[in-house]
């Protein structure tokens, strides 16, 4: 990923080699600022001095090992908080002028050269660049903030940050975002609810990620879990789907496939209904191994905050109970948490949910 911004001038976003890109990179542009930001998880441990990480306390300084859930990490990161969770010094001019003038970027050519996947279509909802995070971070707080203690697991709501996308490409820290969020005084519930994810659920998935190089497969699970799983994995299954069918949003529930069908059009589902999303892959799946990869898959290709330590906890906290605990067996499930289309009613209008996308369903991804 390569972008400019209003005060950092180059920044390069690298999946392997950073050290050597670096070099090369160093060697030949006049680059006044190089900043890189690196997946951690996919890197090596040497790589991870980054001073650069985009955790607000970095995962190897808030846990040494490996966590239990939420409640064993809270206690840690509200302890180093104080300290990390300094103001963020203002962009100086650079002391030193360059000596040569850089040779204007050719933007054509280096989209031309980017391996990337060009079938998922852009999004018009959300700007790039820090800019574009900034504005969203203004109007989350203008105007979703106070909704988001009570309406936060209601979809049909816009009570959410929308953040995901521009903190995943570290394009705005989650510490200039708790910063200026803390300094609304009149949604302290809200506030509180919001560190709560963007804070310990975000340092947890970073734990996890960090601490377990099975973050994205099922030998990453509890003993427990994986145990359950396999007790049920003969279960039989009342729908099977494929991948092309549920990338394709063909299955029989209409609020799974309204939730697909967001996802596939703003690359983006809510927070809520990603948890049910998962939870019906397993169960309409001919195994936990391959609803888990589906999942993967379709979080990863399709979600602009996908990729993350954020997304692979999540589908393995929906598949295999990550962070979570033994609930009553039931088929296929076994002991992981289950949810279903009549709890979701409870929660809020499903119906209203499903008209929304079902006006859309025919738009095919390209056009988005
Ligand atoms: C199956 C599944 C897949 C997911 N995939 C991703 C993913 O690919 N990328 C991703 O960033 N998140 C993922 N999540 C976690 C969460 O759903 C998203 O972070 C959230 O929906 C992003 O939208 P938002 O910024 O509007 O969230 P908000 O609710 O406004 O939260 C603000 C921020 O807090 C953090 N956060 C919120 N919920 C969680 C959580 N459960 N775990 C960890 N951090 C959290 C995120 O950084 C988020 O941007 C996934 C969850 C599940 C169940």
């Amino acid at each position: 990923l390569l972008f400019l911004d209003s005060h950092i001038y180059h920044i390069f976003h690298f999946h392997a080699s950073p050290i050597l890109c670096k070099l090369k990179f160093k060697a030949e542009c006049p680059i006044l600022i190089l900043v890189i930001i690196t997946s951690f998880f996919l890197l090596p441990p040497l790589i991870l001095s980054s001073p650069t990480h985009p955790s607000l306390v970095p995962c190897w300084e808030a846990s040494e090992k490996l966590e239990y859930g939420a409640r064993t990490i809270r206690g840690k990161i509200t302890k180093l908080l104080p300290e990390f969770l300094s103001e963020i010094p203002l962009v100086d001019t650079h002391p030193h002028s360059a000596s040569r003038t850089a040779k204007p970027v050719d933007w054509e050519e280096v989209l031309s050269c980017l391996e990337v996947e060009r079938s998922v279509g852009e999004v018009d909802w959300a700007q790039p660049g820090s800019c574009g995070g900034m504005a969203m971070l203004e109007s989350f707080i203008d105007q979703r903030l106070r909704l988001f203690a009570t309406h936060r697991n209601n979809p049909n709501f816009d009570a959410l940050s929308h953040l995901s996308p521009w903190i995943h490409a570290g394009q705005l820290s989650a510490q200039r975002v708790v910063k200026q969020v803390k300094r609304e005084k009149n949604a302290s519930e809200s506030v509180l609810s919001f560190t709560e994810e963007l804070v310990v659920r975000r340092e947890l998935a970073d734990n996890f990620c960090f601490y377990n190089h099975n973050y994205d497969n099922i030998s990453g699970a509890y003993d427990w879990a994986k145990k359950t799983l396999q007790d049920h994995a003969k279960d039989c299954r009342q729908y099977l789907y494929t991948k092309e069918q549920l990338e394709n949003a063909k299955t029989h529930d209409q609020l799974w496939n309204a939730a697909q069908r967001q996802l596939v059009l703003e690359g983006k589902m809510h927070g809520f209904l990603r948890m049910y999303w998962a939870k019906k892959i397993l169960e309409w799946t001919a195994s936990p191994e391959e609803a888990l990869s589906i999942a993967i898959y379709l979080n990863d290709h399709l979600s602009l905050d996908g990729c993350d330590p954020n997304g692979y906890v999540g589908c393995m906290w929906s598949i295999c109970g990550i962070h979570d605990q033994g609930w009553a067996e039931r088929s296929i499930f076994g002991k992981i948490r289950y949810m279903n289309y009549a709890g979701c009613k409870r929660k809020f209008d499903v119906a209203q949910f499903e008209r929304k996308y079902a006006a859309v369903k025919e738009t095919s991804k390209k056009s988005v």
